[in-house]
């Protein structure tokens, strides 16, 4: 009889679970070890020096893989270790293809450092097939995607990017953070490699710094294990462990992330200070359709903007609960001002460009009771009114 596969609640719960087989342990040991005993000349127990593999970091990393659908994972000491270890597959005279709203540490990565080392990109909206043939070159090798985009929650049809990508021979990369596999599966839809800065979600509680790489298909996965221990960014022991405890409620979390987020930006539609909320929950979001059909849920971020960017100033004095702060996806709710922190890093003709202006704010929503964070939210939002318009 074939083995029905666990529903993805249950593989996340048992992470780590039922791999220990010397004491039984529900939780898989943090092996503080970087050299491993060989039996014999020429003997291993698989496990030879840290950096090319540890135990604790095994099971985190089989696990991502087989949470995304791929055929190896990778653990990186952060989201932009993973990044670069990515790129490093890239060389001198290659081009990328990038998406226009991106994280900026990704934007400073590719323009600051990649660069030096000749490797070029061109951002595009990564929705439009025709801007991305138009910006395809001879020499181009990889589409990177973030769907949805972070702060402008703008999405990419992944399959569609996919089959674009194939039929020209070039790599899709993408970037999940956003979503988790608890939502979105993009290996499932063609892609070849999926990133996360599991400092978000994954991780879940704003404690351990972490990235996360899955690679499909021998080959890419092969070259992702020369470039992961040679680069030697990887995940020590104990973070591997934090990660692990951290990834085993994701679904909880995310569901909650998900219904907070979303009758916070119901709320926000209805307050006279708010100019446009971005959620591709909302029907008249551009992205709607793409992300109903390519996600079988919402993450908890979210963005806005204010009518007067006068407002932003007082309102983040202003929120008690929800801490001004710099991340996203932990259980504590954190707003971000994109434009003086994730993003400064983007040329002020870009960040305009797109809508990355002083009026915005981002939201990683966490699993608090919806009422006290609209009650926060909203208490900060007439407080900042008050303050302005009382002083005209
Ligand atoms: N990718 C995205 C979408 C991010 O938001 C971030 C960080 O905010 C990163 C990558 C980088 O991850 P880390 O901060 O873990 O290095």
């Amino acid at each position: 009889m074939k083995e029905k596969r666990l529903r993805i609640e249950s593989r996340l719960a048992q992470i780590g679970s039922i791999e220990e087989p010397i004491t039984g342990a529900i939780n898989f040991p943090i092996y503080q070890a970087t050299a491993f005993r060989h039996p014999q000349l020429g003997k291993s127990t698989g496990f030879d020096y840290a950096r090319t593999k540890n135990p604790t970091r095994k099971v985190l990393e089989d696990a991502s893989s087989q949470l995304e659908s791929g055929d190896a994972g990778f653990a990186c000491s952060s989201g932009m270790a993973a990044l670069q270890t990515v790129f490093a597959m890239f060389g001198q005279g290659d081009h990328l293809i990038v998406s226009l709203d991106l994280y900026g540490g990704t934007y400073r990565l590719l323009e600051r450092i990649l660069s030096r080392f000749g490797v070029s990109a061109s951002y595009v909206d990564t929705n439009d097939l025709d801007a991305l043939e138009s910006n395809r070159r001879p020499n181009t090798k990889a589409v990177f995607i973030e769907t949805p985009t972070n702060p402008l929650m703008m999405i990419t049809d992944i399959e569609a990017v996919c089959l674009w990508a194939q039929r020209h021979q070039l790599l899709t990369i993408v970037d999940n953070t956003l979503m988790t596999p608890f939502f979105q599966r993009p290996l499932e839809l063609g892609a070849d490699i999926v990133v996360h800065s599991a400092t978000k979600y994954l991780g879940g509680h704003n404690d351990v710094l972490a990235g996360i790489i899955v690679t499909k298909g021998k080959e890419l996965s092969e070259e992702m294990f020369f470039l992961h221990n040679s680069i030697g960014a990887v995940l020590g022991p104990s973070d591997s462990y934090q990660l692990m405890r951290g990834m085993k409620t994701l679904a909880l979390r995310m569901e909650r992330h998900e219904s907070n987020a979303i009758a916070i930006a119901e709320f926000l539609l209805t307050h006279e200070t708010v100019a446009e909320v971005f959620h591709p929950y909302l029907k008249d979001h551009p992205g709607h359709d793409i992300q109903k059909k390519q996600c079988s849920g919402n993450t908890g971020i979210f963005s806005f903007k204010v009518k007067d960017a006068r407002y932003v100033e007082p309102l983040l004095r202003h929120i008690k609960l929800i801490a001004f702060a710099e991340s996203l996806g932990g259980v504590e709710s954190l707003m971000t001002y994109p434009a003086v922190q994730t993003h400064a890093d983007i040329p002020l003709e870009i960040r305009e460009a797109i809508g990355v202006d002083d009026r915005l704010l981002r939201f990683s929503v966490g699993i608090e009771h919806v009422e006290d964070l609209i009650a926060d939210l909203g208490g900060a939002l007439d407080a900042a009114r008050e303050e302005i318009e009382g002083g005209q």
